[in-house]
This record gives C-alpha cells, structure tokens and sequence, in this order.
C-alpha cells in the first residue's frame, strides 16, 4: 500500500537520491537540494510538500554511508 514515489519508480533505498521524475542524481549528502530542484523542475506536477509526504521513511531518510547507525 505504499504511495512512495521512489518505491513507485523502483529507485533504491540505499546509494544516492535519486528524483524519481527526472532521474537527477543528489550528489551531496541524501536530499541536498531536492527542494530547490523539484520547486523548479517538477512543482508543476506536484507540489514538493505532496512529493515528500508521499516519501516512505526509507526513502526520505538521507542513505546512511559506511553502515553507519
Ligand atoms: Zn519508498
Ligand atoms: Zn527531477
């Protein structure tokens, strides 16, 4: 039942964040910048509050480096 939209797109939940829209890859550390990057590629087709309740909390979490806890 999940409505992630990461899950949707079968982006993984470990590595870099990827926008599940346009595929961009966040190299800084997990989401760094997926706000000003969806407000101005994809607001249109949803607003990024939506996109990001729509996050599972795998998804949302920036991806733990080094099995860091
Ligand atoms: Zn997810
Ligand atoms: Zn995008």
């Amino acid at each position: 039942m999940s409505t992630c939209r990461c899950c949707k797109k079968g982006i993984p939940t470990t590595g870099a964040r990827k926008c599940p829209e346009c595929g961009h890859e966040f190299k800084g550390n997990g989401w760094d910048g997926i706000d000003a990057h969806w407000r101005s590629k994809h607001e249109s087709v949803l607003p990024y509050e939506k996109f990001w309740e729509s996050l599972c909390p795998e998804h949302r979490r920036a991806p733990s480096k080094r099995g860091r806890p």
